[in-house]
């Protein structure tokens, strides 16, 4: 008898370093490949015009081109998976279904259906852990419990990991053991964005593997000055592989091999910043609770005083702070943000505009061309100081003072708010400060040209440390 098995690919959008791809055609005669336009996601983006949608069509488009080198090609459906996978199975005669785990909590869900209803046609499911290094088991402290601090988490991934090298060794996907199929419905030759409703987007980063090794291999020439470059915007030095990373174009065993491939500073605090990823996968996965709520439920009660209208200006980048209006304008124009100015809007949203974290954290799962629930979560909760290991609610970043250190000429915020480009290096971080003529020179005037600023940063701190201290 043939062995049919199906690997259906989600965030994992790649055909190398694939543990369930690779597990699949080794337990198999003929390995089908699935993706599923998931109805139930795409329905809640309202936008029809998404870079994200661009960037998964773009990279089925480069794994179908290599599939058609045997013969093969991707099955591609639009539907509830938990009706399509079975189809799939049924149509094709499968024997095993193959996939990567997925941590957030309605991919869970989705998944446990999915094995429910194979179970009883009798098809198995064979599940792998890919998308991170360690699992939740897999990094536990002297209580055989989960960590709930950074630090010690991080160490102890370290120690394990210093035990484990080999599982960095590549999961070999023989290509040629996939299914033959001929397939009226290829991704290269039907408008797959009329069937599912969405627009192609333009969009600065080219999607697939192959420009991720490109990248991967660019960012290995100032790997080692990261530390010191990774908190200058305008520097442009982190890795940007935040999006192939989040799609699976590239394999989180592919960075850590590079992370580890020297031994200075740079290298090493490039491994930490994908072990925080680890991290917050774990959190999610331990306590899915943190979707929706604060993760120290304390913070819960908190009342927040900010309003709408301020959420709203913060949202177009129009909030007279320049570093903050111009982090949002990139966000708005492309998807993407320095990991700094991440850090300074999302603080100053909570804490200086005092809006709910969960306002922001959405605004960023719709933009973002990276965003991960996990790790856009952590990021959210660790600036409003609610998540696990947070900073302390009584540390507040000043814009002024990040702009000037992080920005000191300007250079970022010229690039996204064009109209302050001929203030100084100085004035540049405060245009509201500027007299008549300054701003007369500068060929910009605040209140018409670029706005005041609409709360006062001060005042402001005094009301996010009262709306704290009082639930603490
Ligand atoms: C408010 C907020 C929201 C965020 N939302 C997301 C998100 O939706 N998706 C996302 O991938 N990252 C998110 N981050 C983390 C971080 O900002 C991005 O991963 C980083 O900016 C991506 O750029 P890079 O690929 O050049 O990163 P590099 O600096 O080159 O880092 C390498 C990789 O490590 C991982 N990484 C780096 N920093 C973090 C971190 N703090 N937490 C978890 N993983 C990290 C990413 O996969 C990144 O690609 C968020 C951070 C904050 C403060």
């Amino acid at each position: 008898m043939t062995i049919k098995n199906l690997c259906w690919i989600r965030r994992d959008l790649r055909l190398h370093d694939h543990h369930a791809l690779s597990e699949s055609l080794k337990n198999g005669d003929e390995t089908y490949i699935a993706f599923i336009f998931d109805e139930t996601i795409l329905e809640k983006l309202n936008v029809k015009k998404d870079r994200r949608i661009t960037f998964i069509i773009d990279s089925l488009k480069e794994i179908e081109l290599e599939m058609q080198k045997h013969s093969a090609s991707i099955l591609i459906r639009f539907g509830d998976p938990k009706i399509e996978i079975p189809k799939i199975i049924s149509e094709f005669g499968i024997n095993g279904l193959y996939l990567n785990r997925d941590y957030e909590p309605r991919a869970k869900i989705r998944d446990d259906s999915i094995i429910k209803i194979l179970q009883k046609k009798g098809v198995d499911t064979f599940t792998f852990k890919d998308h991170v290094f360690y699992e939740k088991a897999e990094v536990l402290n002297g209580q055989r419990e989960i960590y709930k601090v950074f630090t010690p988490y991080k160490n102890k991934w370290l120690e394990t990991f210093k035990s484990q090298e080999s599982v960095l060794a590549n999961f070999k996907c023989p290509l040629n053991k996939l299914a033959v199929v001929k397939n009226p419905d290829s991704i290269l030759l039907i408008d797959w964005y009329k069937k599912i409703h969405f627009e192609e987007q333009s969009s600065l980063l080219k999607a697939g593997p192959s420009e991720a090794h490109k990248k991967l291999l660019g960012f290995k020439k100032y790997i080692s000055n990261y530390k010191l470059a990774r908190d200058i915007p305008a520097l442009n030095q982190t890795s940007n592989l935040s999006p192939y990373i989040r799609m699976g174009n590239l394999s989180v065993r592919e960075m850590i091999k590079v992370a580890i491939s020297g031994t200075d500073e740079g290298h090493s605090t490039w491994l930490s910043e994908i072990i925080w990823r680890d991290f917050y996968q774990v959190i999610l996965d331990v306590y899915p609770k943190v979707e929706t709520h604060c993760f120290k439920a304390q913070y819960d009660l908190i009342k927040w005083a900010g309003s709408r209208e301020h959420f709203q200006l913060w949202c177009e980048g129009k909030t007279g702070y320049p570093i903050v209006d111009a982090a949002m304008r990139c966000l708005n124009q492309t998807g993407m943000m320095h990991n700094r100015l991440r850090m300074v809007v999302a603080s100053f949203l909570t804490k200086t505009l005092l809006v709910d974290w969960r306002l922001g954290e959405h605004y960023f799962a719709e933009k973002l061309l990276d965003f991960d629930l996990a790790a856009n979560n952590g990021g959210w909760q660790w600036s409003a100081s609610t998540g696990v290991d947070a900073q302390p609610y009584f540390r507040i970043f000043n814009p002024y003072n990040q702009s000037e250190k992080f920005d000191p000429e300007g250079i970022f915020i010229k690039t996204w708010c064009p109209e302050l480009k001929y203030f100084s290096n100085k004035k540049i971080h405060y245009p509201h400060e500027s007299d008549l003529v300054e701003q007369v020179e500068a060929k910009c005037f605040i209140g018409k040209d670029y706005p005041h600023p609409i709360v006062a940063y001060k005042t402001q701190k005094e009301k996010a440390l009262a709306m704290f201290k009082a639930i603490s």
